[in-house]
Order: structure tokens, then sequence, then C-alpha cells
């Protein structure tokens, strides 16, 4: 088979500044007219080398548009009460407008720990069962940022999806499955394929539209694309030293009509879109009157600095 002329390289850096560019505005004006920043808490439990890149990721983007980014490492030994105890302190923070966990949790913490804690109006990372129903029924929640942004790379590049047969390989409940509801919610026939999945080469030839999230590099190779598929990787895999995705962009790219990097595809829109949800929650929770007293109305600092951020970087406690 021929190889398509050019395959399309659907950049997040574009979009993603975009995205960034309006949250900045929206960031003034609310600073503006509430005298405070929009804040998103980090917590991390654990030590992890991958996340702390991804969280340098996100400060910085935070940093860029005016959000107060604050990290909040639980030393020591973590367990499940002291977790708890955080997510409780930082939901009754009103400098905090959003908080996410970063994940995987360390063993012995249940991922129950964090929904039972954490309050859906802060979910800005949309984990919480109560976002995740308000998504599957359509209605307005915070959306899972990943899949959000996977959907949001086709809307923004004009690739039509309504009507379209879209196929997610992958049935998380972070990733794949809420890429799903959200394709169903623009209107793809959507077929979602899983490690069970019987014929998964035949599954995915009937993709106009394949999303990927599996944390299987190259398991979607070009032989397995119809010609013409437009293709969204969400993988994020270490292969020798390198990231790459679930998919084996070199075959996939000679067959595809449209293409996501890895890197430099969903991740940078997955964390220009938690910056719209942090805005949206602080405003929200200003509008409800849970803002900021005025006597707590003053900026809130970003510890450490992105800079120094490392899986060995010190522990930092809340600023309360
Ligand atoms: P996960 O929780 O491990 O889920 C993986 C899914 O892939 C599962 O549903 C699994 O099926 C399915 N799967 C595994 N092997 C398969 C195979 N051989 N054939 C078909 N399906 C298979 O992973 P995740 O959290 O969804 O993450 C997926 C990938 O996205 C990872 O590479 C992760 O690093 C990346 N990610 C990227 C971003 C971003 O911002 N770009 C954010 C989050 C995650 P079963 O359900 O049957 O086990």
């Amino acid at each position: 088979m021929p190889a398509l002329e050019v395959p399309h390289r659907l950049e997040g850096a574009p979009i993603a500044s975009e995205i960034r560019a309006t949250v900045a505005a929206d960031v003034a004006a609310f600073r503006a007219m509430y005298g405070y920043s929009p804040g998103l808490a980090i917590v991390i439990v654990g030590k992890d080398a991958p996340s702390a890149v991804y969280l340098r990721q996100i400060l910085r983007s935070c940093e860029r548009v005016g959000i107060e980014g604050r990290l909040v490492e639980i030393a020591g030994q973590a367990s499940p009460g002291r977790l708890h105890r955080q997510i409780v302190e930082l939901n009754e923070d009103p400098l905090v407008s959003g908080i996410i966990v970063q994940m995987p949790l360390p063993p012995g913490i249940p991922l129950a720990t964090v929904l039972d804690s954490l309050d859906p109006a802060k979910d800005v990372d949309g984990i919480h069962p109560q976002n995740a129903g308000l998504m599957a029924l359509g209605y307005e929640g915070f959306l899972p940022t990943t899949a959000q942004a996977a959907v949001e790379i086709l809307k923004r590049s004009g690739i039509p999806i309504a009507g379209r047969r879209a196929v997610v390989v992958g049935r998380s409940n972070v990733v794949g499955k809420p890429a799903a509801i959200l394709l169903l919610r623009e209107n793809a026939t959507v077929t979602v394929c899983h490690s069970q999945t019987r014929n998964l080469a035949r599954e995915v030839k009937s993709g106009e539209i394949v999303v990927v999230a599996t944390g299987r590099p190259g398991l979607i190779t070009g032989a397995m694309l119809r010609r013409g598929a437009v293709v969204v990787d969400v993988g994020i895999n270490v292969v020798d030293g390198r990231i790459v995705g679930d998919v084996e962009f070199r075959s996939a790219s000679q067959v595809a009509s449209a293409i996501t990097p890895v890197p430099g595809g969903v991740g940078p829109v997955t964390s220009a879109l938690l910056l719209t949800h942090v805005m949206r929650a602080a405003r929200a929770l200003a509008s409800l009157e849970r803002g900021v007293p005025d006597t707590q109305r003053r900026p809130i600092r970003a510890e450490p600095s992105p800079g120094n951020l490392s899986s060995d970087a010190p522990a930092v406690g809340t600023s309360r």
C-alpha cells in the first residue's frame, strides 16, 4: 500500500498555548475582582521520578498563567489517615481552588482514601465518582483531563467526530472509559477495546478515529489501522531512555491521515486543560461565597520552585 503523502501531526503545543492564553486572561480578571489568585494544590504521596517530571510541567503551567501552584508532600511514612487529613485540610482552605493527588498511590494507600476525602468541587482532575457520574450523564462537572485532551485535540484540529467510528483501546477509569464517553457525547459510534478483546487488530481496523491508552509501547502498528484513520496516542512509556507512545509512530504515520506525536501531543493539552478546571473551580467557589476572607487575601507561593522539584526534593508542608 503506498504511503499517504504526509500525515498531519496533531501537535499539542499550539492548542495548549491557545488554552493557556484564555486562562491567563481569566486569571487576571479573577484576581482583579477577588483580590487573590486561583490556587492548585498538588498532593504527593511517596516518591516517583516520572511523576516529578509531570508535576514540574504542571507547576510551570500554573506559573505561566498566574495560578498559584502549591506542592504538598506527605513526607515520611504515609498512611491513609494522614492523606485523608491532608486532603480535608485542603478542602477547607479557601486559597485552594483545586486539588490533585499524584497517582499512582503507594502500596497500602487505597484510592478510596482520596475519593472519600476529596471535595468534588475541588476535584479538578475529575476522579471523584460525582464528577464521573455527571460526565456519564452529560452534565457539567470536572472531566478527567487526559481523556478530555484526547477529544479536545480532535475538536480544535477541525476533525469531525459526529457519526464516525471511534475505537478506544484501553478502558481505565482515568483515560479509556472517559475518552469513550466523551466521544459518545460528540456523537461518534464507539467501540472500547481492552486486554480481553478477542481480535484487537480487526477492531482497530474499523476505527476512523483511534484513541490508544494502554501503557503498552508500540501496541498499535500501521498494519492494524485503516487507511486515513486519525490516531490519538495517549501512551507515555519510557523505552531505552526515550519517551514513546502506545502507537508505533513510524508505521502508523504511513497509514494515518493525522496522528499525535509522543511526546508533544496529548500531554501539553492535558496540563493546559487542568488550568481551565482550576479557574472554573475558583470561580464557582468564589461565587458560592466560599472565597477568601479579606484578612487572608495574599498570594500563596509555589514551593519548592519548579526548578528544584525532584524525586528527592525536601518535604514541603502546606502554607497554613
Ligand atoms: P491503565 O490503567 O494501566 O489501563 C490500561 C488499559 O489498557 C486497560 O484497560 C487494559 O485492559 C488495556 N490494555 C493493556 N494491554 C492491552 C492489550 N494488549 N490490548 C488491549 N488493551 C490492553 O493505564 P492508563 O492509566 O489508562 O494509562 C494508559 C497510558 O496513558 C499509559 O501509557 C499512561 O502513561 C498514559 N497516560 C498519559 C497521560 C497524558 O497526559 N498523556 C495521562 C495519563 C496516562 P484491561 O482493562 O483489560 O486490563
